[in-house]
C-alpha cells in the first residue's frame, strides 16, 4: 500500500514507518517538525534501506495539507501527528484544540476530497479518564481529565460521525496505553525537547547523567508498593499494531476500536529495578508530591485487538529498559541538531 503518515518524524511514527517499509509498504511522511527532527526520517530510511517522502507541513495549512494529497495519492493515512504533553494541554487548551482537532479536520476533508477512505489514528488511553474496574476494556466510559484527552475524544467522535455518514470509510481508532523502548538497533528512540514529562525517558535521562534524580510523584496511592501503576507498552509493538490494523482495515469497512496495551501493569518502584539491572546504573529518586490530574491504576485488557487484529504485544518489560537504554547511551542528547533542513 502507498501510505501516507502524519506525525511520521515523531517518536510512535518513526518506529512505524520502519516497521511499515519492512513489510513491503510505500510511504511518505508529512510533518511540521514541531517535536521532532529530519534526523529521524533519514535514520528510519537507513534502517530500512528505502527511500521516504518527506513534505514539511502543518496540519493547520490546509492548501498544503491538499497539495501533499494530490501529490502522493495514498491508499490510507496512519494520522499520528499532534501535540501530546498533559500540562502544556491544561494551560493551553486552545493551541491543543487547535492543533489536534483543526489539524485533523484538515486532514479529513482532504481525505474525503481525494477519495482516500482507509484511516488509522493514533487515540489514547487518556480517554478512559479513572475507570473503576481493570483491566480496561473499550467499552469503559470515556471521561478523559484533561483538553489533551478531550482533543482525542472529540476526534474519535468525528470519526465516528464521517462513517456513520459515508460506512464505506475504513477508520481504526487506537487507543495507545504506555509506549517506551525503542528500536533494537538505538538507531531511533524516544527524544524529548527538554525536560522529560513521562517516567522512561527521564529514568533513562538520570541513568545516563543528564539528570540528577527522579522525582516519583506520590508512594501513597492505592497500588500494591504505592506508586502509579500503568501498562507499558514496547514501541515496536505499538507499531507492529498499527501493521496490523492496516491488514484489518483491508478486510473491514466501517469503524472499529482497540486498546493496544500489554494487559500487565507495573509500578514506578518496579520500573526503576528493571531500568537499573538493564543499564548497570543505580537510579537516584526521591518521593515527591502526587502529580495533578495522575490516576493510580491503568492497564488494558488487550483481547479484543488479540481476537480481532491476530495482534499482541511480545516484548517485556526488560526488553523495554534494555531497548530504551540502548538509545540513550548511543544517543544522549537525543539527535543532533538540524542543520541542513
Ligand atoms: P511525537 O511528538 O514524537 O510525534 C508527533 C509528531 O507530530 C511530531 O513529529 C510533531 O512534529 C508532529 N506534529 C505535531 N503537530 C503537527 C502539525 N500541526 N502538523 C504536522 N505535524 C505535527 O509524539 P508520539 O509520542 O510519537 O505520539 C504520536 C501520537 O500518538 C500523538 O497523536 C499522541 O497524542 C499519540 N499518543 C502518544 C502517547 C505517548 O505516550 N507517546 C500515548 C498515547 C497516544
Ligand atoms: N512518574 C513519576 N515521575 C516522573 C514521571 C512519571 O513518578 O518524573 C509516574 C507517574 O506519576 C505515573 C507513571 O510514572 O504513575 C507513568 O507516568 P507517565 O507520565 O510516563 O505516563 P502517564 O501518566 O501518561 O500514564
Amino acid at each position: 500500500m502507498k501510505l501516507l503518515i502524519t506525525g511520521g518524524a515523531g517518536y510512535i511514527g518513526s518506529h512505524t514507518c520502519v516497521v511499515l517499509l519492512e513489510a513491503g509498504h510505500d510511504i511518505a511522511i508529512l510533518d511540521d517538525l514541531s517535536n521532532s527532527s529530519r534526523e529521524a526520517v533519514r535514520r528510519v530510511e537507513e534502517l530500512a534501506g528505502k527511500a521516504v517522502a518527506f513534505h514539511q507541513v502543518d496540519l493547520l495549512d490546509e492548501q498544503a495539507v491538499r497539495n501533499v494529497m494530490a501529490i502522493e495519492q495514498p491508499d490510507g493515512v496512519i494520522h499520528f501527528a499532534g501535540r501530546k504533553a498533559v500540562g502544556e494541554s491544561v494551560e493551553q487548551p486552545l493551541l491543543y484544540y487547535r492543533n489536534n482537532v483543526t489539524g485533523t479536520l484538515n486532514l479529513l476533508q482532504a481525505m474525503q476530497d481525494y477519495n482516500v477512505r482507509t484511516l488509522v489514528f493514533s487515540s489514547s488511553a487518556t480517554v478512559y479518564g479513572e475507570p473503576d474496574t481493570f483491566p480496561i476494556t473499550e467499552d469503559a466510559p470515556l471521561n478523559p481529565a484533561n483538553p489533551y484527552g478531550r482533543t482525542k475524544l472529540m476526534i474519535e467522535r468525528i470519526c465516528i460521525d464521517l462513517v456513520a455518514a459515508d460506512p464505506s470509510w475504513r477508520v481504526s481508532l487506537l487507543r495507545y496505553f504506555n509506549p517506551v523502548g525503542a528500536h533494537l538497533s538505538g538507531r531511533i528512540g524516544e527524544a524529548p525537547d527538554g525536560p522529560p514529562n513521562n517516567l522512561l525517558p527521564f529514568i533513562a535521562q538520570v541513568a545516563v547523567g543528564r539528570r540528577e534524580e527522579l522525582s516519583v510523584f506520590g508512594d501513597d496511592w492505592p497500588t500494591p508498593d504505592g506508586t502509579g501503576v500503568r501498562d507499558y507498552i514496547h514501541v515496536m509493538d505499538l507499531a507492529d499494531g498499527h501493521a496490523a490494523a492496516l491488514n484489518f482495515l483491508a478486510d473491514n469497512t466501517g469503524l472499529h476500536i482497540h486498546s493496544l496495551g500489554t494487559g500487565r501493569g507495573y509500578s514506578v518502584l518496579e520500573v526503576i529495578a528493571a531500568f537499573e539491572s538493564a543499564s548497570g546504573r543505580r537510579i537516584a529518586y526521591r518521593i515527591a508530591s502526587r502529580r495533578a490530574g495522575d490516576i493510580p491504576t491503568s492497564w488494558a485488557d488487550p483481547g479484543k485487538a488479540r481476537r480481532e487484529l491476530g495482534w499482541q504485544a511480545t516484548r517485556n518489560l526488560d526488553a523495554m529498559c534494555a531497548d530504551a537504554w540502548r538509545w540513550q547511551l548511543q544517543n544522549p542528547q537525543g539527535y543532533p541538531k538540524d542543520t541542513s533542513g
